[in-house]
């Protein structure tokens, strides 16, 4: 396997196989392909400064506390932070219903003038769909607010000005394309390559497009050999190709009944074909944390990362250097969080985000 350089180091070494990390590996950073690598290695002395900033953070502080302590004061933790990140579902929602008390908690934390930005791994929808989404369950938040995996993806091609003459092969759907798209890239792949299928008859191979630049790897319901082959050529045969994965997630929850395989499977089909390590921009990866304190000028130190699930979103938190709440309103349970063999502690944890209500009330 090729080597892979860690660019984002801001966490403990006992955590390091969750990964946590933001992987390039040296053919992304080679001389010989000048395009990209000019660019890139800014983007790289960008993340290594900004990785130095966050070393001394409360991410390696809160792995050396026990266990997390149950939230009693919020009145307390909101006025220690002007900004809430929270992730949807687990947190704000669970499938297509949302979570009792959000609304509520979400008018008193923007009365009280916290900023709140949504951040969510799930690459199918574009921010302007998810924006739908929220507006369909009765909720005002904005586009600008909401920062999906899918967006992330072009957010990053744009800071690192990926070429506009290049283009990008996507493995994935349709949030994908859209966000691309308003970011003025061109790409080919994705919903259309879903139906493809290689006939092996003698001597037939498969030709890529020699101006792919890039290959992003999203979620994917109608993944098949036929996009694993071509990603792989344009990763392997096209000088100096990005390999960008919007999450490495194990499992997704499209149904309540059952966990499903997520994100991660086809970025590891991916990985397995070529042996390049994806650069990664969702959670928990810092990518869309320095993006958004970097976009809204905020201090890392004064936001709390609110999630549900322990090796993504609070880890993307204490990476992040921020404060952490876990919620078990979605994946993870008590009963998870106090095993023995969970590193991962939040500061505090509790139920559900309108104990934001209840345990101020009760404090007053
Ligand atoms: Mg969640």
């Amino acid at each position: 396997m090729l080597s892979s350089r860690v660019v984002s180091t801001s966490i403990s070494p006992s955590i390091a196989s969750s990964r946590t990390h933001f992987f390039v590996n040296k053919n992304q950073i080679s001389t010989k392909s000048s395009f990209i690598s000019n660019k890139f290695s800014k983007t790289l002395k960008w993340y290594t400064r900004n990785s130095r900033m966050n070393k001394p953070n409360s991410a390696n502080k809160s792995l050396i506390r026990a266990t997390a302590q149950k939230l009693t004061d919020a009145d307390q933790l909101i006025d220690s932070v002007e900004t809430f990140i929270f992730d949807c579902d687990g947190v704000i929602w669970k499938g297509d219903k949302l979570i009792d008390g959000v609304p509520e908690t979400l008018d008193m934390l923007r009365e009280k003038g916290k900023r709140l930005v949504f951040v969510t791994n799930n690459s199918t929808k574009s921010r302007k769909q998810y924006g739908k989404k929220f507006e369909t369950l009765g909720l005002n938040v904005g586009e600008e607010e909401i920062f999906a995996s899918s967006f992330a993806a072009a957010a990053y091609l744009k800071s690192i000005d990926f070429p506009k003459d290049k283009k990008v092969y996507v493995v994935g759907e349709d949030g994908i394309l859209k966000e691309l798209e308003l970011a003025g890239y061109q790409y080919l792949g994705g919903p259309d390559d879903g139906g493809k299928k290689i006939e092996l008859t003698p001597g037939f191979m498969m030709e890529q497009d020699k101006s792919v630049g890039a290959v992003v790897v999203g979620f994917d319901r109608y993944f098949n050999y036929y996009k694993v082959q071509y990603a792989t050529l344009c990763i392997r045969e096209n000088p100096g190709c990005l390999f960008i994965a919007t999450n490495r997630d194990a499992v997704t929850h499209l149904t309540d009944a059952q966990e499903w395989a997520g994100g991660g499977s086809m970025v590891g089909a991916i990985l397995g074909s070529t042996q390049r390590e994806p650069l990664v921009v969702g959670k928990p990866s810092t990518f869309m944390m320095d993006y958004l304190a970097n976009e809204f000028g905020i201090q890392k130190s004064q936001i709390c990362m609110v999630g549900d699930r322990l090796d993504t979103d609070i880890l993307f938190g204490q990476n992040g250097g921020c404060k952490t709440l876990l919620v078990l309103s979605g994946v993870t349970s008590l009963s998870m969080l106090q095993n023995p063999s969970n590193a991962i502690q939040p500061d505090f944890y509790t139920n559900k985000i309108s104990d934001f209500l209840s345990l101020r009330a009760a404090t007053v």
